[in-house]
């Protein structure tokens, strides 16, 4: 999940610039972020934090189980997320190593706790026979329960013992993985002139070795430009050579370790495959529906992918000059390839959206689209955060003035400073307390501007923060994000198509009337540019997503010769030597048997767009959406979420019309 901030007090005024609505909240909603200065401080606050939980959870245990149960059940949680969330935050953003650390230490700490807090056996029982009115405390139950099941608590005691065993050992499992990919430390050296075609601003800085040559590391900022633009193929096979070998041996050994502890685990609940086990609570349910729909998408992608490695051939061959009948085209040709056709065919150069898109407008932009399509309002309120950049916003109902929720935002990078795109639910909403909901929005954006692809990040990720922040549950335990897993990026991926539409780019000029607007025809370029390449772009995925369930499926396989055996079935190939699967984190940590969901939830997100298909900023549409899915966090299953508000069942039509276009 993600997190994110802003500062300055100018843009308040534009942020709540309606005259007739409501005076604006001066305050955020909920409680003052925790003002974390010490390692010190944060080992204290994790001291008396468990001591207090342990206090309350044993409260708990003795409690009676009566109408009330899951109430003080929620109150419990609630609790442990303003001790526990805060600080998991800051060891990805505070600019102090030693209170990162000691942040760190804590995690791990809270881990051990919630681990021994799964398999409490009372708490499982009562919650089993408290008394459940209504529906939503039905499904709050059938959803905890779940959980508990998955940790084993209702299994014979040598299996529990077991099931315990093997969630301690795959956690230290899956954190070496990630350690082993963090610590390798790779580096590749190029000349000057190795680097032509790759961006200064990539390596001019860069170290060098002692025979003058720049060292670049396999981060994605380094590899991706080397690889995408370096002319000489040579340089461009190094870098992708040693990118494909992250993790290493090492790491290949660790995942065939995972996915036998999987199976194994899996085995305990009587399920003969991981899949099968991980899915049952999902909206896929099972191994036999996840696959038959990556069966559908291959067969809509296929032919789209053959025909799109034979255009990149054709622009090799024209390049080089060579016969097409024998220019081949290898891994680290493709993005090569793809991005001179892009730039010839298209004439689209993402860096030119920089100075249309300045950071803090961008963001304005970003929430103006919500305010209309949901009916809020953001006013920047001054906050001490983690850091000065950071920014706090309250988040208001728009007819009424009602205080909804706090969302923070954090735009640049800095070092140590958590480095991708992300949103962190830190408190959930709940009716039944009065309790706002928190999101922490974080990004790494370049202080010149955006790209389209970047406002394309910025929308998805506000997407989640919405989800949390929008979000009006009577559980906390229910509120916001806290549905399907392979449902929860659906809100998000929803909102990126919204940056390929004009009419809502104009709000830029709302926010912004210094900004020069973004022009038509640029947005076009950049819209086909899009189409372009998508056949190999979903190709990929696809493969991602079959391998990681054909490596949990009942047969126990080798890593990298199953690896090899399906990317070799590609029309690229499989490069000998290469061992992709040792870097593959996803399928290491929380996606094993899941990554699937990336392209499951695209499928509902594109279903989701045909309500707004006649008016992007439909605020009648954009209230339904509001009422029927976000607000009702987890209350109800995905799928009557989905059918609340499309009033129909959802269907992947849209999706595969997409891909047939
Ligand atoms: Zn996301």
């Amino acid at each position: 999940m993600n997190a994110l901030h802003l500062r300055s007090a100018a843009c308040a005024l534009l942020l709540g610039a309606s005259a007739a609505a409501p005076a604006a909240p001066a305050t955020l909603p909920g409680p003052a972020f925790p003002n974390f200065h010490s390692a010190a401080q944060i080992k204290s606050a994790c001291d008396s934090g468990l001591v207090e939980a342990k206090k309350r959870v044993s409260a708990l245990e003795r409690r009676r189980v009566d109408g009330g149960w899951l109430a003080a059940y929620d109150a419990y949680y609630a609790f442990q997320e303003d001790t526990q969330y805060p600080i998991e935050f800051v060891l990805n953003v505070h600019p102090d190593t030693a209170v990162r650390e000691a942040a760190q230490a804590c995690a791990l700490r809270w881990s051990e706790f919630n681990a021994g807090l799964a398999q409490n056996e009372t708490l499982f029982r009562a919650l089993k026979r408290m008394p459940t009115p209504d529906a939503i405390d039905r499904e709050l139950q059938r959803v905890s329960l779940g959980g508990f099941e998955d940790s084993g608590v209702a299994l014979p005691p040598a299996q529990r013992k077991r099931a315990k065993q093997i969630l301690v050992r795959l956690s230290e499992l899956e954190q070496q993985f990630s350690k082993n990919i963090r610590d390798a430390n790779i580096k590749v050296s190029f000349s000057e002139a190795e680097l032509k075609g790759v961006p200064e601003g990539v390596w001019k800085n860069a170290p060098r070795d002692a025979a003058g040559r720049v060292v670049l590391g396999v981060d994605y900022p380094s590899s991706g430009p080397v690889i995408q633009s370096a002319e000489d193929p040579a340089a461009r096979e190094r870098m992708w050579r040693a990118k494909n070998s992250e993790g290493g041996e090492a790491n290949l050994k660790l995942l065939a370790e995972i996915t036998g502890l999987r199976q194994t685990y899996a085995k305990l609940f009587g399920y003969n495959n991981f899949v099968d086990f991980n899915l049952r609570r999902r909206m896929a349910k099972d191994a036999g529906s996840a696959w038959a729909f990556l069966n559908e998408v291959k067969s809509k992608v296929g032919e789209r992918e053959a025909a799109d490695v034979q255009n990149l051939r054709q622009a090799k061959a024209k390049h080089l000059g060579t016969p097409l009948e024998t220019t081949t085209l290898a891994a680290w040709d493709s993005s090569f390839y793809a991005e001179r056709l892009r730039q010839e065919r298209f004439a689209v150069d993402q860096e030119a959206f920089r100075e249309y898109f300045p950071p803090q407008e961008s963001l304005r932009f970003a929430m103006k689209v919500i305010e209309r399509l949901m009916g809020v309002r953001y006013v920047q309120v001054p906050a001490t955060l983690w850091h000065p950049e950071a920014q706090a916003f309250a988040v208001s109902d728009a007819a009424t003035g009602k205080p909804l929720a706090t969302l923070y935002v954090d735009l640049y990078p800095r070092e140590g400073k958590y480095n991708h795109a992300a949103v962190w639910p830190l408190r959930s909403s709940s009716s039944l307390s009065g309790r706002t909901p928190t999101a922490a929005l974080v990004v790494n954006f370049d202080r010149k501007g955006l790209t389209l692809g970047e406002v394309e990040t910025l929308l998805h990720e506000l997407g989640h923060a919405v989800h949390n922040n929008l979000s009006s549950t009577r559980y906390a335990l229910q509120g916001g994000t806290s549905v399907m897993m392979d449902f929860v990026e659906a809100p998000s991926q929803m909102l990126e198509d919204w940056v390929y539409d004009k009419k809502v780019l104009k709000l830029m000029a709302e926010v912004c009337a210094s900004c020069k607007p973004v022009p038509d025809a640029l947005v076009d370029k950049a819209v086909a540019a899009k189409e372009f390449g998508k056949g190999m772009q979903y190709a990929r995925q696809h493969l991602f997503a079959s391998y990681d369930l054909a490596l949990h499926g009942p047969e126990l396989q080798d890593p990298l010769a199953l690896w090899a055996r399906m990317q070799g079935a590609t029309p690229l190939g499989y490069v000998p030597g290469s061992m992709f699967p040792a870097g593959f984190g996803h399928i290491a940590g929380g996606y094993g048997a899941g990554y699937y969901g990336y392209l499951w939830s695209l499928v509902v997100a594109m279903d989701l767009r045909t309500a707004f298909s006649a008016d992007k900023l439909d605020p009648a549409v954009g209230q339904r959406y509001r009422q029927e899915l976000l607000g009702q966090g987890g209350q109800r299953p995905a799928p009557e979420l989905v059918r609340a508000f499309l009033l129909r069942d959802s269907n992947s039509k849209a999706f595969f019309d997409y891909l047939n276009r």
